[in-house]
């Protein structure tokens, strides 16, 4: 009880070792015998094949002033898909020397602070707090798969503190959670989402909201043709308007940009290009100080992506108000957090997971 191991698992005794420095509880364990066995890998259940190389310790989770190992059997199971393969076990996860509850407690440690910090604190590498990271992450895209039932996406691209790297970040308008993130923005990333949506699922989607970078839009239209609205995030375009309004109606900028976004919704998008037309900047204003004319620019190419009467009509989400504030907050906190180690090949892996631990399913591992 006290070790937190689950009803599968037997003790069948327990030493302190007092020879290191530290001293070490060593429990001895089994599976119980009722429960069939299984392969490691793969988790089918499988009949025995034979004793492996005999016992295996485990760190586990420190008991008190002791460091705790489990000791036990690891036989072999004949798999039907991966052959001769160790048998899985409770207290553990496939192909490791942690627990199953030393690697959650470390991952968990990773995610609010890094995982040097957490490879010092607990004593180990840094590429082993990696491993338990890639483990606790397949298991979970296993458990719960954000990429099912999505009738919509906001395809946005987020920027590093430095400005130097990008993710691209699906999320669900819906709901606000972010449902896919990888490293990089490009056309190749967006790809990569539509492969790992598949095409069954991308047939259900009605909708794709980006921010309007021109790149994202483009491949999204190849990928999906005519099936799909695309729009152009609400707020993004709003930003626009808001930039334009003082130069626009200086008295009352505000009232100004509520009558161009009233006249968005309607579908009157003629009459916010002619709005801004009015009061374009003079040929030579730098670029920089004409926001009316970047305004004007921005909404006149790309009205095929301003259907907002349609989209409301079907009773889809136009903008991303909400997403910006979730996943802007989950990731950008991480991204430019001041100290912390940007570890570029592993910026995934920790989206994921924090993510995840966003969207409360981070409680599902610890069942
Ligand atoms: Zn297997």
């Amino acid at each position: 009880m006290l070790l937190g191991l689950c009803r599968a698992t037997v003790i069948t005794g327990w030493v302190l070792d007092r020879s290191g420095h530290r001293p070490t509880l060593v429990v001895w364990v089994r599976c119980r015998a009722d429960v069939p066995g299984r392969c490691g890998r793969s988790g089918r259940r499988a009949s025995g094949y034979d004793q492996g190389d005999g016992a295996r310790r485990w760190r586990h989770v420190d008991v008190a002033f002791a460091r705790c190992v489990l000791e036990g059997p690891a036989p072999r199971v004949n798999c039907g898909r991966c052959g001769p393969t160790v048998a899985g076990v409770p207290w553990a996860r496939h192909d490791t020397v942690f627990t199953r509850a030393f690697e959650d407690v470390v991952v968990h440690d990773a995610i609010r602070s890094n995982k040097a910090s957490a490879a010092r604190r607990y004593g180990i590498t840094w590429r082993a707090v990696d491993g338990m990271c890639t483990r606790l992450l397949a298991e979970a895209m296993d458990r719960v798969d954000p990429l099912d039932g999505l009738i919509a996406v906001a395809i946005d691209e987020v920027k590093s503190k430095k400005g130097q790297r990008y993710l691209t970040v699906v999320s669900d308008p819906f709901t606000g959670k972010v449902v896919w993130v990888t490293e990089g923005r490009s056309k190749a990333t967006v790809n990569e989402f539509f492969d790992a949506l598949g095409a069954e699922r991308a047939a259900d989607l009605e909708i794709v909201t980006t921010d309007g970078a021109e790149w994202i839009r483009i491949q999204c239209q190849e990928v999906f043709g005519e099936q799909a609205i695309f729009l152009c995030d609400f707020f993004h375009v709003s930003e626009y308007l808001g930039a334009a309004a003082p130069s626009c109606r200086p008295a009352q900028p505000n009232q100004w940009r509520r009558t161009q976004q009233k006249r968005l919704r309607r579908g009157d998008v003629q009459k916010v290009i002619a709005a801004l037309e009015e009061h374009l900047e003079p040929l030579e204003t730098l670029e920089e100080e004409a926001p009316v004319r970047n305004g004007y620019r921005y909404v006149s190419n790309r009205k095929d992506c301003l259907d907002y009467p349609r989209a409301l009509a079907l009773g889809l989400p136009i903008g991303s108000g909400m997403i910006e504030s979730g996943h802007r907050h989950v990731l950008q906190a991480r991204l430019k957090k001041a100290g912390t180690a940007w570890l570029h090949e592993h910026a995934d892996q920790i989206a994921h997971l924090r993510v995840l631990r966003a969207n409360r399913q981070w409680l599902s591992l610890w069942n």
